[in-house]
């Protein structure tokens, strides 16, 4: 059922993260979560382009036509699980926690057909190219994460690739990535890896961590690969008005020889009126 395609350290090294001098990546297809992912996604539209849309739209006819109750009962199910966090509706399904009865044979008729096995080649060969350009920028912006943050880089992590027409970025907690894009921009698949593997060395709170986060991947990082300079920022917007807060604290930090981000963040937490905050959602 998992299609992996990393590098994958096997056995006892894998489990032991003393053992792991980097971020190691495992980059798979778990076919539940993929197809159950491409029926809600598709349902709901949530496209990342235009380009494969159609071959998106055939398939969840497709199943449909042949599961429809199989179908039907995995959209309730999304439904059941949507969540209310920070003034925004979202739903997420985990591929932990995927234990539908109908699951089996809804994988069963989707492996069947082609207009599957034409998403699921698409998605691999996407996967490759995530993971391609991800082990090209490694060394580079594997250093400039270390030097910003201080954090030890060793770490195994899971990336659930979905298919690339799709919009997905999310870090689903215990060192698990759901991930599925286009390319916005060069080298944003690497960025934005960066920015969910952040999201697990830090906790979530009112927005000063998350801004953190977003001044190292979306804004250093793309920076540091493409060029240019910030602000301007690029990330979630609603962090914008909180960056601008932390802006000079933040050139200050980087001019600083011995960089601890978790204190810097405790401190900022002191400096900053946490009140006077604008609302922050993840
Ligand atoms: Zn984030």
């Amino acid at each position: 059922m998992l299609i992996g395609i990393g590098t994958v350290l096997q056995g006892s090294v894998f489990d032991d993260e003393s053992k792991v001098n980097r971020i190691h990546l495992e980059f798979v297809i778990d076919e539940p979560y993929f197809i159950a992912h491409l029926l809600i996604n598709t349902n709901l539209q949530k496209f990342s382009s235009e380009k494969y849309v159609e071959d998106l739209q055939a398939f969840k006819e497709h199943m449909t036509q042949i599961a429809d109750k199989e179908v039907q009962t995995l959209m309730e199910y999304c439904r059941a699980d949507w969540k209310y966090n920070d003034g925004r509706f979202y739903y997420s399904i985990h591929p932990d926690e995927l234990k539908l009865p109908e699951m089996e044979s809804l994988v069963a008729k989707a492996k069947q057909s082609a207009e599957y096995d034409k998403l699921l080649n698409q998605t691999i060969e996407y996967l490759d190219l995530c993971k391609r350009q991800w082990l090209d920028n490694y060394d580079t912006t594997a250093e400039r994460v270390k030097a910003i943050t201080g954090f030890s880089l060793q770490r195994k992590i899971t990336v659930y690739i979905s298919h690339p027409g799709l919009h997905t970025g999310r870090c689903l907690g215990d060192r698990k990535i759901a991930w599925g894009n286009r390319e916005d921009f060069p080298n944003y698949t690497t960025i934005y890896l960066w920015h969910e593997i952040l999201h697990t060395y830090f906790e979530f709170d009112h927005g000063i961590n998350h801004s953190l986060i977003q001044f190292i991947a979306d804004n250093e990082l793309r920076t540091l690969l493409n060029g240019g300079t910030y602000p301007l920022y690029v990330g979630h917007k609603d962090l914008f008005e909180t960056m601008e807060l932390i802006q000079p604290y933040w050139e200050e930090y980087l001019q600083s020889s011995h960089r601890d981000i978790l204190r810097f963040a405790e401190q900022l937490k002191q400096e900053l009126n946490i009140a006077s905050l604008p609302h922050i959602s993840k």
